[in-house]
């Protein structure tokens, strides 16, 4: 089985990059603040705002920095109720508890969007912010969620760490809410080992997410927002000190120019092994919803009509094939299972959502690869499926 790719190996950052750390290694310039202006971080969030067609953005530390900062940007009070699916990264209800806030997990349907009825029954008057995490790229009904949450009056924020590049009827994702938050930590789009960045049309918001990210005294000279913004909240914030340093930058910028590339391959490479992976009748790859265009990179697929053993026994005949598999729910202390998030206290039941991460699979399947690659794991998978669950359908029928 050799002849598998490594799927966790990252893309080389561009070579363009290499003059520009170097430039910034020789001045010793890391810090943004530094410089009186075109710092790289601020160069870097102009060319994002310029991408996403939004007029602010903000670099951070991390994505999840940048969810913290959203809530605290929204003034929301002490103890304020966040919705949020339960299909997520450990690392996002934390930030609803950085925030002082108290996530309310709504149920993720088997196709791994947002139960919109369970959403609608759970957006009761005491819920303050709704925070949508685009789970592994997959995008639930904005259109449904915009509309509650806008007859409620309630702020939505994107978590789109992972969904650089997607779009909903046309819009960009991240751009549809209050607030987008997007991760550069190296298993996204963008890599930079670590960094996230904020988007919004909101002059108020962005200038207090500015100051608490770390803006002290008049740094926010060197932001292009609106100075009134910034003379109203001027030593009336905490600083969270949580900016993103002019290496991450200098990492970043050259990969913009292939995102293009790297959203049109990783899309055909995902189509070509769903439609293969939907040949088998033991694997399913839940259709996307119809305004959705997808920039994956990874798949998921769900085990259908297979025990708790089958698909044990499946995640490591896939692995021993060569190609690394994760059910969400089978693995243990996975950070992405709600009823692993322990530090929430006592949590709520979720049938729906356990139902789906018990069977669901997750493979990575970075653009880099060509579709030769990409049939090799798809053959891999079905083999591994026909391999487990044949032998047990046969061990049925003998019995
Ligand atoms: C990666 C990821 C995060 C966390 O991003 P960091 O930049 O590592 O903080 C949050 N939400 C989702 C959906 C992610 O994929």
């Amino acid at each position: 089985m050799s002849s598998l790719p490594n799927t966790y190996d990252a893309e080389p950052i561009p070579d363009a990059a290499r003059a520009e750390v170097e430039r910034l290694l020789q001045s010793g310039d890391l810090f943004r603040y530094t410089a009186p202006g075109d710092a790289p971080v601020a160069l870097l969030e102009r060319e994002f705002a310029d991408l996403l067609g939004v007029d602010y953005a903000l670099a951070v530390a991390s994505c999840s920095a940048a969810l913290f900062l959203s809530m605290k940007a929204l003034d929301l009070p002490r103890g304020t109720k966040v919705l949020i699916p339960a299909f997520t990264f450990a690392a996002v209800p934390s930030s609803v508890l950085h925030a002082e806030c108290e996530p309310v997990l709504v149920e993720v349907g088997e196709n791994y969007r947002i139960d919109m009825a369970d959403f609608a029954a759970k957006l009761t008057p005491d819920i303050g912010a709704v925070l949508i995490s685009h789970m592994r790229g997959h995008t639930s009904d904005m259109d449904a969620i915009m509309a509650l949450c806008e007859s409620a009056g309630v702020p939505v924020i994107e978590d789109a760490a992972h969904s650089l590049g997607t779009t909903w009827g046309g819009r960009t994702i991240g751009t549809i809410g209050r607030i987008g938050c997007f991760s550069f930590q190296s298993y996204k789009l963008l890599n930079a080992g670590e960094g996230g960045i904020l988007v919004t049309d909101d002059a108020d918001l962005m200038a207090r997410a500015v100051i608490m990210s770390g803006a002290y005294e008049h740094n926010w000279k060197k932001h292009p927002v609106l100075h009134e913004a910034f003379a109203r909240w001027q030593n009336r914030l905490p600083l969270y000190n949580t900016r993103l340093n002019n290496l991450s930058a200098a990492v970043i910028r050259p990969q913009l120019p292939e995102l293009a590339r790297r959203i049109r391959d990783g899309r055909r490479n995902h189509d070509h092994v769903a439609a293969r992976l939907n040949t088998s009748p033991w694997l399913h790859v839940p259709e996307k919803l119809a305004p959705e265009e997808r920039a994956p990179d990874s798949i998921q697929f769900n085990l259908v009509g297979v025990s708790d053993d089958d698909t044990l026994a499946f995640q490591e005949t896939a692995k021993a094939r060569g190609v690394p598999v994760q059910v969400f729910g089978m693995s243990t202390d996975n950070a992405r299972a709600f009823w692993n998030w322990q530090f929430l206290g006592a949590l709520p039941e979720l049938p729906r959502t356990r139902a789906m991460l018990m069977r669901a699979c997750d493979a990575r399947l970075p653009a880099r690869l060509t579709l030769a690659d990409c049939d090799a794991i798809a053959g891999a998978l079905i083999a591994a499926a026909d391999e487990v669950m044949g032998a047990s359908q046969n061990a049925k029928a003998v019995a």
